[in-house]
């Protein structure tokens, strides 16, 4: 058996609120409690967003509410080749393809499909003239996964399924059957920073031996490409438990970008560790 491992996983892109400081203590409080590993992962591959200021005070933040981790913590943007080499792993088994397409020009591709129909992205490669063409004339792009080769890869995905201990954003909760054509084509390598959430989170959450990953319940609809990402790769499928997202006085779900009360600004009012940690129903 192996040792129960997880994860608090923060992308160094803002300060962290007490929705943060909620998941950072499920995950530690869950891997206490097992005996087992608790590991901090700085998710910066975002380097349009990613602030080494904002990492720092990430680090500040989780040791004044009392938590540790193993060293040396994992920065994903140290850690490319890595992903590179998953990446080149699903291109040769020609399940990933270069798309050149802008945003705008994704957008309205999906406006254009037809009534009614699921709004998933799954526009295809290129004709391999024009794609060499692109080539050529040195147009970025960005990889996506195919869902069709990878459907035909694994012969349809009914045995695509992974345990959640929590509950989604709907109440799924125990065996889930994992939907991953719902996403579309997700994107594997962004065209500026030449890799992609769902393709970094999956290799590393396996390299670093993840039994159990406690993450909130906005990230369940990930864990279906997760869970495809990981068939492809042939890695291991950890136990989920998606937790409950807090939600501030105002009835709204507390967020970076809606400028969430910072743990930082709890601190300056004054607030003790033990408080807060009580506060969010931890001893
Ligand atoms: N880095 C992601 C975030 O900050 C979390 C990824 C995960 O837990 O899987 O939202």
């Amino acid at each position: 058996m192996s040792v129960f491992t997880t994860r608090f996983a923060p992308s160094p892109t803002g300060l962290l609120h007490r929705g943060h400081g909620f998941s950072a203590l499920s995950a530690f409080s869950a891997a206490r409690a097992a005996g087992g590993r608790f590991i901090l992962r700085i998710e910066d591959i975002d380097t349009t967003r990613c602030r080494p200021g904002f990492e720092t005070a990430i680090l500040e933040d989780l040791a004044w509410l009392g938590l540790s981790w193993e060293h040396p913590v994992r920065r994903q943007s140290e850690h490319m080749a890595d992903y590179l080499k998953a990446l080149q792993t699903l291109c040769d088994q020609g399940l990933a393809y270069r798309c050149f397409r802008t945003r705008r020009e994704v957008a309205m591709e999906m406006a254009s499909a037809p009534h009614g129909q699921v709004q998933a992205f799954s526009g295809g490669a290129l004709s391999p003239d024009d794609e060499a063409q692109r080539l050529d004339r040195g147009e970025p792009f960005a990889w996506r996964l195919s869902i069709e080769a990878a459907r035909t890869r694994l012969g349809g995905f009914s045995d695509l399924t992974f345990l959640e201990e929590g509950a989604g954003l709907d109440g799924q909760n125990g065996w889930i059957a994992a939907d991953p054509a719902r996403t579309g084509d997700i994107i594997l390598a962004r065209k500026d920073v030449g890799v992609a959430y769902h393709l970094a989170v999956t290799v590393d959450d396996a390299l670093q031996g993840m039994t159990n990953i406690i993450r909130g319940q906005d990230l369940f609809e990930a864990t279906h490409i997760q869970r495809l990402l990981q068939a492809l790769l042939g890695l291991p499928t950890p136990v989920y438990r998606h937790h409950p997202l807090l939600h501030g006085a105002d009835g709204v779900r507390l967020a970076k970008r809606h400028n969430a009360e910072s743990l930082q600004d709890l601190r300056t009012a004054g607030i003790s560790p033990n408080t807060l940690r009580k506060d969010l129903g931890f001893d």
